[in-house]
């Protein structure tokens, strides 16, 4: 039966009250606060497979899944069992620990190029530090970063990024310097003779490339074919280094990530990459790495300094190793499945309705632009009909659907999706696309 949830939600209304006192906005990470689909956020009280239920009692089939890391569903009595248990030896020693050995294994694994990391607790973390460690190796400062994509809260990589940034249609933020937005190069997506324009004038200053493996923060926008590889010969032809951002990509589109589904490139893999999401397993970890003779430039061996206090956690790893322990065969199946017939029924159910739509794909990662024709790069996602997304939006989560509350970021799937999880999602999707017909 498809639920007929009211737009108000007392409980999480008088939760938001009290947030707002103590906490800008009331939330912790900007997206959140639904600024840009109004209404109140709902505040979660537990999660298990592929339901989250709120503070007013109701239930929602889960489509944000903790922005990524959930992949397996929430609660996966493994990943629980694993976190008890490391949890039950100490929460944090400062030395370190054998989780944290077996998470990297597991990682450099799967990950051909990849032959050494180093962890860390967030994605912004993992990318200010594959920064500095490109800017250390090369001696050079300059960063190219393409419009549209995300890669944290990082100074010199906040310039026309996505995610929160483009939901709030923020050009930059303020408190970065201009010093430190003057070392970084934005350019379009997808775009080659851009970037070979760029590096015809700057070459010698540019210490690094970074991209994401396939971008899902300004909704998802694949790489063109051969844009990845144009981008690491550029990169070798003048010496800088390419840093592939899989935080949201990595152990999701594929066992390898998304160079699992597109590599290796014919001019070579890219030099860094940065993980996040699904190897924490809901927990703080993240993680950077790549060639071992430039990683051999971080301290204790070389001079570019990174630490963390709790970098390595043994909970943490516990979770994020259980998790990619988990990530079987059958996982990426099941969530190729569900991603074939989501997309299927919510292409069909807007066409129906009329609505102007495009649905947009990297392995089971997708995203519905509300516009004709495909999207390319971030001008062409800013080039949509929001308002038709907010209906859409609160008619699903009215219907018990969460889904990111923002028109710039992807849906994600779990392998705990089952058959009824589906099914209300596919009971849902006729009147949200009339509600976006009208919007
Ligand atoms: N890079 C990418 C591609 C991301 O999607 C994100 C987060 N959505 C980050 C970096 C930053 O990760 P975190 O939020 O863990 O700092």
């Amino acid at each position: 039966s498809i639920a007929a949830y009211p737009m108000e939600a007392p409980a999480s209304q008088a939760l938001l009250d009290r947030a707002l006192a103590v906490t800008p906005g009331g939330v912790n990470s900007p997206v959140r606060a639904f600024r840009a689909v109004g209404g109140t956020p709902r505040f979660m009280v537990s999660g298990h497979g592929p339901y989250l239920r709120d503070a007013d009692g109701r239930e929602y089939v889960d489509l944000v899944c903790s922005w990524g890391p959930m992949i397996l569903g929430h609660a996966h009595p493994a990943v629980l069992e694993a976190v008890t248990t490391a949890a039950g030896r100490g929460f944090s020693f400062g030395t370190p620990s054998e989780n944290e050995v077996a998470l990297a294994e597991e990682i450099v694994a799967r990950v051909e190029p990849v032959e050494q990391v180093r962890l860390v607790s967030s994605g912004t973390e993992a990318t200010m530090s594959a920064i500095r460690l490109a800017r250390g190796f090369t001696g050079r400062s300059v960063i190219v970063k393409f419009a549209g994509c995300y890669h944290g809260h990082v100074d010199s990589l906040l310039a026309a990024a996505g995610s929160g940034v483009a939901t709030f249609a923020l050009p930059d933020s303020a408190g970065v310097p201009k010093e430190m937005a003057a070392e970084t190069i934005v350019l379009p997506y997808n775009d080659l003779a851009a970037l070979e324009a760029a590096f015809a004038e700057r070459g010698q200053e540019i210490a690094a490339v970074i991209t994401e493996a396939s971008p899902g923060n300004m909704g998802v926008v694949p790489p063109a074919p051969g844009f990845t590889e144009g981008l690491r010969r550029v990169t070798t032809e003048h010496g800088a280094l390419l840093v592939s951002d899989e935080v949201m990509t990595g152990f999701r589109c594929s066992a390898a990530g998304w160079y699992g589904l597109e590599g290796p490139y014919a001019a070579g893999a890219p030099d860094l990459f940065t993980f996040g999401k699904v190897m924490g397993g809901g927990f703080p970890a993240a993680a950077f790495g790549g060639r071992a003779d430039v990683m051999a430039m971080l301290a204790p061996l070389g001079p570019v300094y990174q630490a963390g206090t709790l970098s390595g956690n043994p909970v943490a790893t516990a979770a994020g190793l259980a998790t990619l322990q988990h990530c079987t065969p059958e996982v990426y199946d099941r969530l190729t499945t569900v991603a074939d017939t989501l997309t299927a029924a919510l292409g069909d159910e807007l066409g129906k309705a009329g609505v102007p739509h495009v649905i947009q794909r990297a392995g089971s990662m997708f995203s519905v632009f509300f516009r004709e024709g495909a999207v390319v790069n971030y001008d062409d996602a800013k080039d949509q009909h929001v308002p038709a997304f907010a209906a859409f939006f609160h008619s699903m989560l009215s219907q018990g659907v969460h889904l990111p509350p923002s028109a710039f970021e992807a849906w994600f799937l779990s392998a705990a999706h089952d058959d009824a999880a589906v099914d209300r999602v596919l009971a849902a999707l006729p009147a949200a696309a009339s509600e976006a017909a009208a919007a």
